[in-house]
């Protein structure tokens, strides 16, 4: 029974918080529970919080820098954006230069019936075009509902925050990236040629697959 001792611990947390719940004034010295005074509880939709400016609660859309380059889509990992587009003719940019051919976003949509809000799309996009706003009220009786437009994204970024400088030594946390030189890579490249030629020998045995 190696679980019971741990289980028994997680007893005995429940019971204290529920007991400071009950009597958070005195203790269980008074006998009169007073849960409304102790409870960390919101009594959501009655009492609202204001959640943190960073929250993860919708995704707004910056439809103006959305080149339609699938890098969200194609990263999502719960694959719930769905993204259409063509291609246009654009002026060039200097005079005498080429014409060029730009993407139109046709359809964007995020389902949020889906989306496990990992961030992941707002992290790769690559043009700022996908931002946090710490809005949350959009539950749907419908689940068909939660699948949001471009439009709808687009509404979102009303609610986007003003940036905020980040904490101080918070760049103390980027891990830097180790640079790889020529003579670190040699194990890697001689691991992949013994690789190469391994399977080389196994097709010519007839031990391919
Ligand atoms: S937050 Fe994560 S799950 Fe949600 S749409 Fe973005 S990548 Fe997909
Ligand atoms: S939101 Fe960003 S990553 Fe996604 S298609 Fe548009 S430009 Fe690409």
């Amino acid at each position: 029974m190696p679980q019971l001792p741990g289980l028994l611990k997680g007893l005995g947390v429940t019971a204290r918080t529920a007991a400071r719940t009950l009597f958070p004034k005195r203790g269980m010295r008074t006998l009169i529970p007073a849960p409304q005074q102790g409870s960390v509880t919101v009594q959501y939709p009655h009492e609202k919080e204001a959640p943190p400016d960073r929250a993860r609660g919708v995704i707004a859309l910056h439809e103006e820098n959305c080149t339609a380059c699938m890098l969200c889509s194609r990263s999502c990992p719960d694959w719930c954006i769905y993204i259409e587009g063509h291609k246009v003719k654009a002026p060039p940019r200097r005079a005498g230069g080429k014409a060029r051919t730009v993407n139109m976003v046709d359809r964007f949509d995020i389902d949020y019936a889906l989306c496990m809000y990992c961030g992941i799309c707002v992290d790769v996009c690559p043009f700022d075009a996908l931002f946090w706003t710490p809005e949350y009220e959009y539950s749907e009786p419908n689940i068909a509902d939660l699948l949001h437009d471009r439009i709808r994204l687009g509404e979102w970024m009303e609610t986007v925050p003003e940036f905020q400088a980040y904490e101080q030594g918070s760049e103390q946390k980027v891990r830097a990236v180790p640079d790889f030189g020529p003579d670190d890579m040699a194990p890697v490249r001689k691991l992949g040629a013994d690789a190469e030629s391994d399977g080389a020998r196994r097709l010519a045995s007839g031990h391919g697959s």
